[in-house]
């Protein structure tokens, strides 16, 4: 009996699989992931779950038993290693499973450094998945020394939670400053000075040249020749799309694997959702790599498996805790030529306003839950609002949205 398959057992796939349910769906299906933790939520892996503020059963999405008590057969620790379209089967080791559709849901991998320059010496970590992190924190211990790689969220992330574990950290941004493809300068200039008020030795504009250690990592040197001496390496210089099994299935890729509005891939039996799939918008295509796509474009995608025929419309937003800084974006920036600053009330309250023209494009929010509120409605509703009114602090905001 053929039914669907997902492949990869991570937000996407688990929001797949429960969507399918929710919606009716009564045949076979079976969510395959090849890590040994039933689906489970990635965020806390960088902040409370490795601070050892979160225990582990918290992180997973649903009760474990949920999946038996809505007849989805989870397989964990299994690999789907290919899959065959013509015969439409999905190879697992030995077995070979038959599907009606499938769906891959297969995430992002994250770069590593190379091994030339000491990437696979002991002590050097990625971090993606819950055993990443449970090897950082074996390792973590007061006054060790830590040397993050790469001022992106993640990295910023983890150096807040060393700082926080009493760890000495130093930072190394290879651009000219940290968040540098995602943010404007303004919030960059933010997330610099908190990092240094917490005590991060933060270079901007420095690379790692090599890490030293003979099975294990001892030291580094930077581009600008500091000679570092080290007990951990916590690299997040980013990811790229989980699109192997895909190629070698010989769907296309563009930047992911490409699928339409509706998450089909070319094959019409194949669908994709998550941070692995790239997708039509504003006449271009883009990836997210966000909770919120992720569970979204999932449960669309579930929605066209049962012919709905729904285009997927996202509404993009996401959220960083670094100290005792919430940051919350809404939108997309692409293509913002002007940035509003708007203080917020209380002392390091604040957001950055992205406009290209007078539309608004985007919002971060540091520690200004209302600003990041009303930005997103207006965004998700396409509307914009006056840039002189948001720099105005007399403005009141929700009157922005009658
Ligand atoms: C440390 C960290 C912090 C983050 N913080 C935030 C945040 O604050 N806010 C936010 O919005 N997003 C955050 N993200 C991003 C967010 O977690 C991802 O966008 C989201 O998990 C994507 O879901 P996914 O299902 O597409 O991929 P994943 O959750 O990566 O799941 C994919 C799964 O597929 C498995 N798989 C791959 N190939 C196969 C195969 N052939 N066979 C079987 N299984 C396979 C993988 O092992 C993995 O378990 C963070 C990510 C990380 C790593």
């Amino acid at each position: 009996m053929s039914g669907i398959v997902v492949v990869g057992a991570g937000q996407a796939g688990a929001s797949l699989a429960a969507r399918l349910r929710a919606d009716g769906y009564d045949g076979k299906l079976t969510l395959i992931g090849e890590e040994h933790a039933p689906p489970y939520q990635r965020p806390p892996l960088s902040k409370k779950y490795l601070l050892g503020e979160m225990p582990l059963e918290r992180l997973y999405l649903r009760p474990e038993s949920f999946y038996e008590d809505n007849g989805i057969d989870l397989r964990t620790d299994c690999r789907v290693d290919a899959v065959d379209t013509r015969e439409r089967v999905a190879i697992l080791g030995s077995e070979a499973l038959r599907y009606e559709k499938l769906a891959f849901t297969t995430g992002a991998v994250p770069r590593r450094l190379p091994p030339a320059i000491g990437g696979l010496l002991g002590g050097v970590h990625v971090v993606r998945n819950l055993r990443d992190v449970d090897r950082i924190a074996a390792e973590v211990r007061e006054g060790g020394r830590v040397l993050i790689v790469g001022g992106g969220y993640i990295g910023l992330e983890a150096a807040a939670v060393a700082r926080g574990l009493g760890m000495e950290v130093t930072l190394v941004e290879m651009a000219e400053r940290v968040l540098q493809r995602v943010a404007a300068p303004e919030t960059s200039e933010y997330f610099r000075a908190l990092h240094r008020e917490h005590g991060v030795d933060l270079r901007e504009g420095v690379g790692l040249e090599c890490l030293t250690g003979e099975t294990r990592v001892s030291g580094a040197r930077l581009t600008d020749g500091t000679e570092l001496e080290l007990d951990l390496v916590i690299v997040g210089i980013g990811v790229a799309p989980a699109t192997e099994l895909a190629e070698a299935t010989g769907l296309v890729l563009d930047n992911g694997i490409a699928v339409d509005t509706f998450g089909r891939t070319f094959d019409p039996h194949i669908w994709a959702a998550g941070d692995c799939a790239s997708f039509p918008w504003r006449g271009g295509r883009i990836r997210l790599e966000s909770v919120q796509n992720a569970i979204d474009q999932a449960e669309l995608v579930a929605r066209n498996m049962l012919g709905a025929e729904a285009p997927y419309d996202p509404k993009i937003w996401f959220w960083s805790d670094q100290y005792d800084t919430k940051l919350q974006i809404a939108g997309l920036n692409t293509g913002y030529d002007r940035i509003v600053v708007r203080p917020g009330e209380s002392a390091g309250s604040v957001s950055h306003w992205y406009y290209a023209g007078d539309r608004l494009l985007a919002v971060d929010a540091m520690n200004d839950a209302r600003a990041y509120m009303v930005g997103k409605r207006l965004i998700d509703g396409g509307r914009s609002a006056d840039p002189a009114a948001i720099a105005d602090p007399a403005t009141v905001l929700k009157g922005l949205l009658r």
